[in-house]
């Protein structure tokens, strides 16, 4: 057998901290292991040092591929702020450190065991099993997966479905029961700028449409705007399977949640958790301000940059009219200042998300799972983009403590969740894949 544990110990001693991402180093040693097993790979480099890795296990062809991907590379760990070396690949008490270990080497390795033991078995398979390690995942994927999408869709040929990161199970102290999450969509960003225009001045005498006040206002006026919820079909299942795990107190109206958000003071207690209302609507984060570059000056432009992340089926453009129409100013430019991306949702009803629900409930019985919309963003968009049916999958007990450990200090993972997690993980291959 081999050991998850050693090998994702081995894997997180290697430095792929993005920028500059280094994933080159990562994706060798992948290759090293594969080729222990007589797995042969092929390194792609999007730019010097930035390297993408695939492997394949065929299948008879019978039925599509699945492809499991992971990214290489992982954030910043500031060392002065950690307790052990974040690239040390320590262990204590039953814990194994270090910046990945969550996000994501641990998945990958997962992945990649998954992969080696049925091989080693000779398990014949309908199903192909391809390997995809990428770069770049943590700035944007410039250099991984939308690399891999455009100039490397070879890879993914023949491939029916992806798994990458997040999902997972929570089990906080009093929910009556464990909650597995599958993603199935997540959020896309829609960087916005607002930009108000009015002639300069002195500081000494301003008036009410300088340019910054404009945009003070203008501002305003967007965050009173209530954009009205949305309840997605897989969000409204999302609630009511929660509804059974919650205590009752928390859990009144989840069970229908689109008749429950009728009544105000529902609506306003919804709205009111930062979670649940992302989750319900398209939502604006005013991240960036700039004004004046000296106090005395009233400028002649002042700017904000918004964080504005966007639920299926909600158009970017008509987003931008809602918030030109809120900010109700023509002095005030509204811009979406990138190319928008259109959210993409997988359903939560294929082969494939049967038997990863099934697998949440082989690593912890009693689970009750339900499909998720990731506020956040994650590679699968891509893939959904070529094509793929895309979910988060992590056969993983993760605690809002540990949760709280990614991207943040003293990243870990339990050894039990990387050993049952691979259990979990080459089970449900086994089941969607052999022939
Ligand atoms: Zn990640």
């Amino acid at each position: 057998m081999i050991d998850p544990v050693d090998l994702l110990r081995r894997y997180l001693t290697i430095d792929t901290t993005n920028p500059p991402g280094g994933e080159v180093a990562g994706a060798r040693f992948l290759a090293e292991v594969l080729d222990g097993d007589g797995i042969a790979s092929e390194i792609v480099e999007s730019a010097p040092g930035r390297a993408n890795l695939r492997a394949r296990v065929a299948g008879d062809g019978s039925l599509g591929a699945i492809v499991l991907h992971h990214h290489i590379d992982v954030v910043y760990a500031d060392r002065r702020y950690w307790t052990v070396d974040p690239f040390g690949g320590e262990i204590r008490d039953g814990w194994l450190y270090g910046r990945g270990a969550l996000d994501m080497k641990s998945i990958g390795v997962m992945q990649l065991t998954a992969l080696l033991e049925i091989a080693r078995a000779r398990v014949p398979l309908k199903r192909g099993l391809v390997l995809l390690a990428t770069a770049d995942e943590e700035a944007g994927s410039r250099y991984g997966a939308r690399f891999i999408a455009e100039q490397h869709p070879d890879w993914l040929a023949g491939a029916e479905y992806a798994l990458g990161e997040l999902g997972g199970i929570h089990n906080p102290a009093g929910w009556r029961a464990p909650f597995g999450m599958i993603d199935v969509s997540e959020k896309t960003g829609l960087p916005l700028r607002l930009t108000a225009r009015s002639s300069p001045g002195h500081g000494s005498m301003p008036w009410p449409t300088t340019a910054p006040h404009r945009l003070v206002h203008a501002l305003a006026r967007l965050l009173a705007a209530e954009r009205a919820p949305r309840v997605l079909p897989e969000v409204r299942e999302f609630f009511a399977q929660l509804a059974t795990v919650l205590p009752p107190h928390e859990a009144r109206g989840f069970d229908d949640i689109d008749r429950s958000l009728r009544d105000p003071a529902f609506r306003a207690r919804l709205l009111a958790d930062r979670w649940y209302a992302a989750m319900v609507r398209t939502t604006f984060a005013v991240n960036m301000l700039k004004g004046s570059e000296k106090r005395n000056v009233i400028p002649p432009e002042a700017v904000a940059e918004i964080d504005c992340r966007v639920l299926a089926g909600d158009d970017p453009d008509e987003i931008v009219r809602w918030v030109r129409t809120a900010v109700a100013d023509d002095h005030v430019e509204v811009e979406a200042m990138t190319p928008p991306k259109r959210p993409n949702v997988s359903p939560p009803d294929t082969e494939l998300y049967k038997s990863l629900s099934a697998a949440l409930r082989r690593r912890i019985p009693g689970v009750v799972v339900a499909p998720r919309i990731l506020t956040g963003f994650t590679d699968n968009w891509t893939f959904r983009g070529a094509g793929l049916q895309a979910y988060g999958f992590s056969p993983i007990v993760v605690g809002d403590e540990e949760g709280g450990r990614v991207h943040g200090n003293d990243e870990r993972i339990s050894l039990e969740n990387v050993r049952e997690g691979t259990r979990v993980y080459r089970e449900m291959l086994l089941e969607m894949a052999a022939g």
